[in-house]
């Protein structure tokens, strides 16, 4: 392409080098399931990979291809492999790089489905894995084998906020030769670039940032090389867990206004830090723009801003959690993130309810803790509700 390299917020709008044979500034939804050759020629040509024609959507689509070079471009990838959900992307890199024998180092506290079906599912297939706390580079060493093929991050962590050092943990699997995997679904494109960190693959649940309107459920893997690019392709295909053409264009739709949209929640996710960390019926808040997380610092260095997602201990442990849940009249009692409209929840007595008291605790999901999404709404309205609803406890 000729065309000079864009900054961020212009390759939102303009990434991705689709252009219309019309004129339209959108990408035409194609809601079709297969493509007519020309001539049987054509088609062959087509199967043989000499014509980059499309063949059948699973395979791939114009609507959807321009939303994954967008995105590629946004993590400054090779390629971009849009899948069904989140959880799509994680099973998509479990099957493509993981074989009978392999194991895994991943961050302990990650969403729980990447765990569950791990330790449930791929280990039916002899696949292991270790669960530790990737902020601390001691305990990613300690647990490599010499069977540990991948090492698996999520930073921040759900719901933690644990940061893992991006430099050093690419500086680790360097020598070990592991694949790196970082679920980058926290902080998007806009706050974090893990591929420019040497990390190999990163993947989203688009349901969250990107799409950012708690109407889609969708996934994205990019990876950095051509290599990972080609041999993950294949897999999603086989899976079956492409995306749909109308979902990629709802996602591409809600991608021009990701930074827009994070930063002014970000405007509003300090000021709701500082009040609830001043709080008296608040035991501790976690957020990374804070000077009281322990790895504020480390925040500032890899990532462009602290993103919008905080988490809370209240005093009154497991009951003043569903008071506070019960009242909130602003933000909405559900699980999710990242959309304009804030969220609430509370991870012991629905996220996590089935999970062990022990496991929970050494997940850091202690009884009081409660999660928030910050959305773009008024501050004011945000920090008046939840003055009101704490005051009920
Ligand atoms: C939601 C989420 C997922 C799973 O994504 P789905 O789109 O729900 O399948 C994976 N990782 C993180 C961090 C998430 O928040």
């Amino acid at each position: 392409m000729s065309k000079k390299k864009l900054g961020f917020q212009s390759t939102l709008i303009h990434g991705g080098g689709f252009e219309d044979a019309l004129g339209s500034p959108t990408v035409p939804i194609y809601q079709t399931s297969t493509f007519t050759f020309k001539s049987a020629d054509h088609g062959a040509a087509c199967f043989s990979g000499e014509d980059d024609g499309y063949i059948y959507t699973r395979l791939g689509n114009p609507t959807i291809g321009a939303m994954e070079n967008v995105v590629a471009e946004l993590e400054q990838g090779y390629g971009g492999i849009a899948v069904s959900s989140g959880m799509g992307a994680v099973n998509t890199i479990y099957m493509g790089l993981l074989s009978q024998g392999d194991h895994m180092v991943s961050s302990a506290a990650v969403y729980g489905p990447s765990r569950s079906v791990m330790e449930k599912h791929w280990s039916r297939f002899g696949v292991e894995s270790t669960y530790v706390n990737t902020a601390n580079a001691d305990e990613i060493r300690q647990a490599i084998k010499p069977n540990t093929k991948m090492l698996y991050i999520e930073t921040p962590a759900n719901p933690t906020m644990d940061i893992t050092d991006l430099e050093e943990a690419v500086k680790i699997a360097k020598e070990h030769n592991l694949i790196t995997v970082v679920d980058n679904t926290f902080s998007s494109p806009h706050l974090q670039q893990p591929l420019t960190f040497g990390i190999d693959i990163v993947f989203h649940s688009m349901t969250k940032f990107l799409n950012g309107h708690a109407d889609v459920v969708a996934g994205i893997i990019v990876a950095r090389e051509k290599e990972m690019y080609e041999k993950l392709r294949p897999i999603m295909i086989n899976l079956g867990v492409n995306m749909d053409p109308h979902q990629a264009f709802l996602v591409h739709r809600g991608i021009k206004t990701l930074s827009v949209r994070i930063d002014r929640a970000q405007e509003n996710a300090i000021k709701i830090a500082k009040f609830l960390e001043e709080h008296p019926k608040v035991k501790w808040v976690k957020y990374p723009g804070l000077p009281s997380h322990p790895q504020h610092e480390l925040a500032k260095k890899q990532m462009k801003g602290f993103g919008t997602m905080l988490s809370f201990e209240l005093k009154g442990g497991y009951d003043a959690g569903k008071t506070v849940m019960n009242n909130v009249e602003v933000a909405l009692l559900a699980v999710s993130l990242g959309g304009v409209e804030t969220l609430i929840q509370h991870p012991a007595s629905m996220t996590h309810s089935k999970v062990s008291k022990e496991s929970k605790l050494k997940a850091g999901i202690t009884d009081g803790l409660v999660r928030y999404s910050v959305g773009i709404e008024n501050v004011e309205d945000l920090i008046d509700d939840l003055k009101q609803a704490l005051d009920k406890i």
